[in-house]
């Protein structure tokens, strides 16, 4: 071991290790059934890695061009357009990133500076604050409205400044599996109007929608498109969390201002990733199949719950499902959990991980991305508690 004898001024004095890391280490440690850590537990298509595999041979093994891999700029405007009848330019408003961790946190640094207020709604994904701290600027929180997890637009109304410099927006909703709404853009679009403000649009779930229901990208808006950035991650579409490859898309402008700090932070991602998923991407059948492949899942592990005492919180999207356990247990959800963990070998989230203030609500998250052989064993272990 050695020691820093200095003084640390930490720039995230309150933030601890991430809730994933710590429950799917927790879920190694006591051999538990993990369904803590949003990942899926089976493999990614042969033909994608195949694919990959080609390319590596195929000696792409060196440097990505900075804003990532042509043809994948290409097959991701092509997407775009035909999911969302939107022209994004390859060349101009396109960008590869490392996962949409990187670009999320690349985007708030080039644009957050100290005294901004960026617009958070909770609960929140794990990233997005500590993002915006590190860069000097100020979090406000809008907590979203039980039981639907709706967004309160009056409160929204009264939070923005004019020091709002960003709004973050999740749609399909982790951990919620909820859906924002062509009227919920049309508000957010009214809001910002004649505005400075940015829009920075987490839809890494946008092919993971269920009930009919369908995912409304801000780029559908046409005084929402021109402010805002979409993040996606192929980690989520193509099962391949661990390959961490992402994009973000919007105007020229920002995304300009989005590569020169890109390059600093990463430079280019993973080269032959990108070949392999510029070409897998051109088949549209590779992700409009997803929605029906989960919500199978979702319906099959919902099914199997009703023997139990948790009580399922309505999700149209996303692979996670809240449960109600306030008819099991009065505990805190980070006690509830780890004890589920440690006497029922099954990790969860806590959604109180989700809040600043650790709001507890007697709510847990489950990752239902997995195979029926590992929801059956959760079932069994779930109908137990
Ligand atoms: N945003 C949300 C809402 C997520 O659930 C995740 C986790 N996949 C990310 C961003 C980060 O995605 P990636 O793994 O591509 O970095
Ligand atoms: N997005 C995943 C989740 O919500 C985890 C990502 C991570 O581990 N950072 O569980």
């Amino acid at each position: 071991m050695t020691h820093f004898k200095g003084q640390i001024f930490s720039k995230l004095p309150h933030a601890g290790t991430s809730i994933f890391a710590v429950m799917s280490k927790m879920a190694a440690d006591h051999q538990a059934v993990n369904l803590s850590q949003g990942f899926p537990d089976f493999p990614v298509s042969t033909q994608l890695i195949d694919l990959v595999h080609h390319y590596m041979k195929m000696g792409f093994n060196q440097y990505a061009p900075m804003p990532g891999v042509d043809r994948l700029r290409q097959a991701i405007a092509f997407k775009m357009k035909s999911a969302y009848g939107v022209d994004y330019s390859p060349e101009l408003e396109i960008t590869i990133t490392a996962g949409a961790t990187q670009a999320l946190y690349t985007a708030i640094s080039a644009f957050v500076k100290e005294s901004d207020e960026v617009i958070i709604f909770e609960p929140a994904y794990d990233s997005y604050a500590p993002a915006v701290k590190a860069n000097g600027g100020l979090v406000k929180y809008v907590k979203l409205l039980s039981p639907d997890f709706e967004i309160d637009w009056a409160a929204v109304k009264m939070m923005v400044s004019n020091r709002t410099k960003m709004i973050i927006i999740n749609s399909p909703h982790n951990p919620t599996g909820s859906l924002l709404k062509e009227s919920d853009l049309q508000q957010l679009e009214a809001l910002t109007r004649n505005s400075d403000i940015i829009v920075m649009s987490d839809e890494v779930y946008e092919h993971i929608v269920f009930d009919g229901y369908s995912h409304h990208s801000v780029c559908r808006l046409p005084g929402l498109v021109e402010r805002s950035l979409v993040v996606g991650s192929f980690g989520k579409t193509f099962h391949a969390t661990g390959w961490k490859t992402g994009f973000i898309v919007g105007p020229e402008e920002l995304i300009a201002e989005f590569r020169k700090h890109h390059q600093f932070v990463v430079f280019a991602s993973n080269t032959p990733v990108q070949y392999a998923l510029a070409d897998f991407l051109e088949k549209s059948e590779n992700y409009n199949s997803l929605s029906e492949f989960y919500q199978q899942k979702r319906d099959f592990f919902v099914e199997g719950l009703t023997a139990s005492r948790f009580h399922p919180i309505p999700c149209h999207g996303t692979y996670f499902q809240l449960l109600d356990y306030s008819a099991i247990s009065d505990e805190t959800e980070m006690i509830f959990a780890e004890r589920l963990v440690k006497e029922h070998g099954i990790a969860v989230i806590p959604v109180s991980a989700f809040y600043h203030n650790q709001e507890n609500q007697h709510l847990i998250r489950v990752c239902f991305a997995k195979t029926e052989e590992t929801l059956s064993k959760a079932i069994e272990l779930l109908c137990k508690v």
